[in-house]
């Protein structure tokens, strides 16, 4: 992706009203746009109050603002007109500004030339999108680490240490006789496990970060009138589904969306998993099952005052994604005794039994409750993946034939792949997704 310096310019602030609205503008000619717009000669840093012009009209009053390459958020000249915020007004400055040779830069362009012209890498510039969006303080606290670079540093220093091992392999292979340091494989083969560890425990607090950032989708299903949608509402703790006494009323699919312990979670309620007669109610059961094989985790209900319960059955919380949840225990005479410690037994008419479901549920997905280090994307979980699957091949080939060419080429793959994370190596085609999924304006 060659990079572009013409100028553009967005809208930076949301749509609608609000007491500021900001034109940003970035790229060759920024400097003597604002300065023509707002009649004021611009210096580095500094705020200027000035009428904003078009050719004929005065626009709008506020603050011209300069940031002078390469020291500015894109790396180029950046100028910033806060005006009032108002559509129209934003819309009349916006169009003053293209009328004076900027272009409407597309979503996430600002940060696409940080990219390029090096103020930050990529892993960065896509922990500024999921700071926007972040949907708990957990998750913006997390994303403000991976912009200052915490993430992006571990996957440096790694990087760099393959690539240090791979020099010397390399340097074997090309001057095999020369009087270089002689190969002890048993050391090296311990290096790039050392290595390879380190990732793994990278790759760890990634899948945290992962779940902080994308949030989990988790699916209530069971048969009509065991207290899905009373499950709901407790989880959600408001009144969302309707809860009624004929089974098949939750038609469609509801959904809302929780936190627990700063875990972002899409929850969502189906209709009965049923066979039925009605062709809505066949739709809904449809939709269900979908859901269902789609969710991150599934919460099967049942209703313990049905006599539903198989006492000695301890596997049914063993599968990957799914907890099995008795419903209803106010309806029981006794206590649940002992001999259902395994089981998650609730009622969702008095809140029994909800607290230890909502860590049940942690649990089952792995969310490790602490202090989350930095937020991650799928594709550097991905590439972690690959990175730690080609040095244990490496490591392997160490153990079978001591072949130092494909223990570099091994190394070599790893760093490339860990590369890719931080964007050294990355094709057009990954940028251009990746950015496209920013907001205009930034
Ligand atoms: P769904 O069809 O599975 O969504 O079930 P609902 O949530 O609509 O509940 C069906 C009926 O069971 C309603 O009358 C609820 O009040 C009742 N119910 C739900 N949860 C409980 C509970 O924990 N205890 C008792 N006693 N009744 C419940």
């Amino acid at each position: 992706m060659g990079i572009e310096r013409d100028l553009i310019a967005a809208i930076a602030t949301p749509a609608g009203t609000g007491g500021i609205g900001i034109i940003r503008i970035s790229g060759l000619g920024a400097r003597e746009l604002g300065e023509k717009l707002g009649n004021k000669n611009l210096e580095h840093r500094k705020a200027q109050y000035c009428e904003f012009r078009n050719d004929r009209d005065v626009i709008d009053q506020g603050i011209v603002l300069f940031f002078e390459g390469p020291n500015s958020f894109t790396g180029e000249d950046v100028v910033e007109l806060h005006g009032h915020g108002g559509p129209v007004v934003m819309n009349n400055l916006l169009q003053a500004v293209c009328s004076e040779g900027a272009r409407v830069a597309r979503p996430g362009e600002f940060s696409e030339r940080a990219f390029l012209n090096d103020k930050m890498d990529l892993a960065q510039a896509e922990a500024i999108a999921d700071l926007i969006s972040s949907a708990s303080v957990k998750a913006a606290k997390a994303a403000i680490k991976t912009i200052s670079g915490k993430f992006s540093k571990e996957v440096h220093r790694i990087t760099k240490a393959i690539n240090h091992l791979r020099v010397f392999v390399e340097a074997n292979l090309d001057f095999p006789d020369e009087e270089i340091e002689l190969l002890d494989f048993k050391e090296l083969k311990e290096s790039i496990r050392k290595l390879r560890l380190e990732i793994e425990s990278l790759l760890d607090k990634s899948h945290q970060g992962l779940m902080i950032t994308n949030g989990i989708t988790v699916a209530l299903i069971g048969a009509p009138n065991v207290g899905k949608s009373s499950l709901f509402n407790a989880l959600a703790e408001q009144e969302e589904a309707i809860v009624t006494d004929v089974p098949g009323t939750t038609r469609d699919v509801l959904k809302t969306s929780l936190t627990i312990s700063g875990l972002p979670l899409l929850l969502i309620d189906t209709a009965g998993l049923r066979e039925s007669e009605s062709q809505v109610e066949l739709l809904g059961i449809e939709k269900a099952r979908l859901v269902a094989q789609e969710a991150d985790l599934v919460l099967e209900v049942r209703d313990l005052s049905d006599g539903e319960i198989d006492i000695s059955d301890e596997t049914e919380n063993q599968e990957e994604r799914k907890l099995v949840i008795y419903n209803k225990s106010d309806l029981l005479k006794e206590n649940p005794n002992k001999s259902l410690k395994h089981k998650i037994i609730v009622s969702a008419l008095t809140g029994a039994g909800i607290d230890s479901l909502r860590h049940a549920i942690l649990d089952k997905v792995g969310f490790k409750n602490d202090e989350i280090s930095f937020t991650a994307r799928a594709r550097h979980i991905e590439s972690m993946g690959l990175a730690i699957d080609v040095l244990l091949k490496t490591e392997n080939n160490i153990n079978n034939m001591n072949n130092l060419e494909l223990i570099a080429e091994g190394l070599r793959q790893a760093q490339e792949e860990l590369g890719e994370i931080l964007g050294v190596v990355s094709a057009d085609e990954l940028l251009g997704k990746i950015f496209a999924e920013f907001c205009i304006g930034k």
